[in-house]
């Protein structure tokens, strides 16, 4: 009875807990929350110094006595305490924003997760959204949620193919009849080609870069595909939708048919800082190996796949999502590989959410698609 009394009050929340970005969708309202998936924590005293943007701010700042903490590193909860902080963070910042009257009530909360994760972790997300308030909490596999929402009706009896590349994991999934038939959670993703931006520019030019810097350069620059004269230039959604408004550091110039970014560094011989220009195609080598190793997967899963399913996958191409998904010819690069047509999910960062809250509005489709194994 009182359920029934809170939910005509509360807010219904859909929350997509990345490994890169936690996102937050307010029902009525839209998308209320978009900030890194990190937070600061003071080592000994283990007191919270900062959440989200906040926090991505300080990374590769930090002294001794103070920690970075991505609680979701690679698609598993890699620390419950952080990841319980951030989630209860955001779900009471949302709530405590509404009227006087929402404080007390208690959300319906849906919330996206890797399809890898094990069952105690699975638990732990249940329990860390109960803790902060959540009325009920039910959990869906992000591939499914990302389906649900680019607007595809998963419950057709057609094979449907998302690959959601995000910061820690890639995910690979056919869906059909409402249920994944063969999946892949990939722990190589964005994070991995900053990695390997780094490790390229260190062994070419003998410079030492940050994480943010290497993020920044493949957002800026990054290119998954030599353009040739042909193809179409594609400029929507190749803007910094995450962590650059503003505090970007690097300056991008351009040369000839090529963009080129100055960045600076620590020179590996001499120690000190140095600044450096890098180019588009630099870029592209860095990350390509990276890029590859997603592409193979993505064959992998195509070769798993019934054979029924795949030549709807043919006919239908594959759903392309997560913010890798904005790299420039990324989607060029998997047609010319796999042959299978892709289209990029408009807004890519925020498909999950979408999707989450799509469901919380739809008891069926919640009912069908929720993952029930280990839970309540
Ligand atoms: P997750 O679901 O794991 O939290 P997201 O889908 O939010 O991940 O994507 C985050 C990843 O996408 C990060 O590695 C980030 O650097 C990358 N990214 C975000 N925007 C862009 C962009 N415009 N171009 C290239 N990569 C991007
Ligand atoms: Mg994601």
């Amino acid at each position: 009875m009182f359920d029934n009394l809170f939910s005509f009050f509360s807010h219904d929340l859909g929350i997509d807990l990345g490994t890169a970005n936690i996102v937050v969708h307010v029902k009525g309202k839209g998308i209320a929350v978009r900030e890194p998936s990190i937070v600061t924590q003071h080592v000994k005293s283990k007191k919270i110094i900062a959440v989200g943007s906040e926090a991505k701010k300080m990374l590769g700042k930090t002294p001794d006595s103070i920690i970075s903490i991505k609680p979701l590193e690679h698609g598993v909860i890699s620390d419950f305490d952080a990841a319980t902080y951030l989630l209860q963070y955001y779900i009471r910042k949302v709530h405590e924003s509404g009227s006087a009257f929402y404080r007390f009530a208690r959300p319906r909360v849906a919330v996206g997760i890797p399809s890898g994760v094990t069952e105690v972790e699975r638990r732990a997300v249940w329990e860390a959204a109960l803790q902060a308030g959540a009325r009920e909490c039910y959990l869906i596999e992000e591939p499914m949620a990302a389906a649900i929402g680019a607007g595809v009706s998963v419950f057709e009896p057609t094979g449907v193919m998302t690959v959601d590349i995000g910061g820690g994991t890639t995910e690979i999934a056919v869906i059909s009849l409402g249920g994944i038939v063969v999946n892949r959670s990939l722990k190589i993703a964005g994070n991995e080609m900053d990695q390997a931006i780094i490790h390229y520019i260190r062994l070419r030019h003998g410079l030492l870069i940050g994480e943010k810097t290497a993020e920044e350069l493949k957002i800026k620059i990054g290119s998954a595909y030599k353009k040739t004269k042909h193809s179409k230039v594609k400029t929507e959604g190749k803007k910094d939708d995450f962590g650059f408004e503003g505090d970007g550091t690097i300056e991008i110039e351009k040369e000839g048919r090529e963009k080129v970014a100055v960045i600076r560094g620590r020179d590996v011989e001499t120690g000190l800082p140095k600044s450096l220009r890098i180019s588009e195609s630099e870029v592209r080598e860095a990350i390509g190996p990276v890029i590859s190793q997603i592409i193979d997967s993505v064959l992998e899963v195509v070769e798993e796949t019934p054979p029924e399913l795949t030549s709807d996958i043919l006919e239908h191409g594959i759903l392309l999502t997560g913010g890798g998904s904005l790299i420039s010819g990324v989607d060029e690069l998997i047609v010319e590989r796999t042959k299978i047509p892709v289209t990029v999910v408009d807004d890519p960062l925020t498909t999950v959410v979408r999707g989450t809250a799509k469901l919380l509005e739809d008891n069926n489709l919640l009912n069908q698609v929720k993952v029930t194994g280990g839970l309540r």
